[in-house]
């Protein structure tokens, strides 16, 4: 697939049916085109904050950077303890955390130590505090020790010289922090990708227009920017397109210009999308598919100019549907990210008997709560109908039937996908 240099030469392989594609045949197709962003830029840390690393990050300094106790209590010499018995040591002093003991330690004395306190020269061994009978500068410790306890040892979580992280890796709050540790105030990461997006359709008005007759507000403009926005890319709203030749063609060698990923939502149905079909022939390199799943049957795929085209089905819970289940990890891979992981899959008992034909993958919106007994549990919303938005906002995850499945009754073990988590 790799030597293909068009999008439309998959229109060769043996198994390819545009009419009747798999979900994962598609995703697999769209993958060999995707060539990530390259170029980086430098950022403070905390502005990287859900950007991908552009370079790796080597650690100059070990984490922790000494030997250092773990527990609020006395640092001794281990050969210093009694096996079994108590023994009393003379105190030395203290080593609190950032404010380390300065003198020397001799044979049977202990220090006063606190969690993050640097272990002073020559104790080896920490017996915390609520084992310990302190008086008079003195302080009785029992036997029974293991040598070593207590300790947290210099570079236990990250070594001088390690590689913490590889280019690629998604910035979350722990990787600020692991950075931060390291005293990395700056880092590299991959340039925001650009995503042009705009809906088409005569019947849409936008939300500040007044509705005449059959007409319907604009709402896919605005999922396909909250979902665009929490991925971290730069959307670029191109607005609302009618459904004439001239201005759609105009709208997409535009956005295409302007952008690395171009989206749109409706027109690549059956009925509309020769037109939009005939207009892509001119501008690129397009193939439209009928996926074999539901919600979310037509898909247009391809290159317009260097820009990846995304054609969304104009039906609103279609629209995400088809966002998630193949855009996302397009635009994941196209940020820099090597290998998104798959969308973890939960097992959870389906309370909703679920009428279903084999042969498609079905995206049904699910309600996920745990049981009285721990176990959890998922209903569907009610109707499914790829235009019920409102199914999309009250599920919390999506109910996944594979293509194989057919009708499941009430009581069988689904896979859900939760909503939440997909960025
Ligand atoms: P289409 O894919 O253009 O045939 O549209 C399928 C259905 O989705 C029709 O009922 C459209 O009115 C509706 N639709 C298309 N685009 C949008 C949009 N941007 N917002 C809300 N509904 C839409
Ligand atoms: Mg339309």
């Amino acid at each position: 697939m790799d030597a293909a240099k068009h999008v439309s030469a998959i229109a060769a392989d043996s198994d390819y049916d545009p009419n009747s594609m798999p979900v994962a045949k598609a995703r697999e197709y769209i993958r060999a085109f995707l060539a990530p962003v390259t170029a980086v830029e430098r950022l403070h840390v905390r502005a990287a904050l859900g950007r991908v690393l552009g370079a790796e990050i080597r650690s100059s300094v070990n984490v922790p950077a000494h030997d250092n106790s773990a527990m609020d209590g006395y640092a001794v010499r281990f050969a210093d303890l009694k096996a079994d018995g108590e023994s009393t040591f003379g105190i030395a002093g203290t080593s609190l955390a950032g404010k380390p003991f300065q003198g020397r330690v001799a044979a049977g004395e202990a220090v006063r130590i606190m969690t993050g306190g640097v272990m002073p020269a020559g104790c080896d061994t920490v017996i915390m505090q609520e084992r310990a009978r302190a008086a008079d500068g003195r302080v009785t410790l029992p036997g029974g020790q293991r040598l070593g306890q207590n300790v947290r040892y210099a570079g236990d979580d990250i070594r001088a010289g390690q590689v913490v992280f590889k280019p690629g890796q998604i910035v979350r709050p722990a990787e600020l922090g692991m950075i931060a540790s390291l005293g990395i105030g700056e880092v590299s990461v991959y340039r925001k990708l650009r995503v042009a997006f705009f809906s088409t359709g005569d019947e849409l008005v936008p939300v500040d227009g007044s509705l005449e007759p059959g007409q319907i507000y604009d709402s896919n403009r605005y999922t396909i920017y909250g979902m665009l926005a929490r991925l971290g890319v730069d959307p670029i709203d191109m607005g609302l397109i009618r459904d004439d030749p001239a201005a759609i063609e105009s709208a997409f060698a535009q956005a295409a210009q302007a952008a690395d990923v171009v989206i749109t939502s409706g027109g690549v149905s059956v009925g509309e999308a020769d037109f939009v079909k005939q207009l892509l022939a001119k501008l690129g390199d397009v193939l439209f598919w009928k996926i074999a799943m539901k919600p979310g049957r037509p898909l247009a795929y391809g290159k317009i100019g260097s820009a990846h085209f995304f054609g969304l089905p104009g039906n609103p819970v279609s629209a995400m549907v088809t966002f998630y289940q193949f855009v996302r990890d397009a635009l994941l891979v196209l940020m820099g990210v090597p290998d998104p992981q798959p969308l973890p899959l939960l097992k959870a008992i389906c309370t909703s008997a679920i009428k279903k034909a084999p042969g498609r993958t079905e995206f049904q919106r699910g309600i996920l709560s745990a049981g009285d007994d721990g176990q959890w549990t998922v209903r569907v919303t009610g109707d499914q109908s790829s235009g019920i938005l409102s199914s999309m906002s009250q599920a919390n995850c999506f109910i996944l039937l594979p293509d194989a499945q057919g009708n499941t009754p009430a009581g069988a073990m689904v896979d859900v996908q939760l909503l939440e988590g997909l960025i």
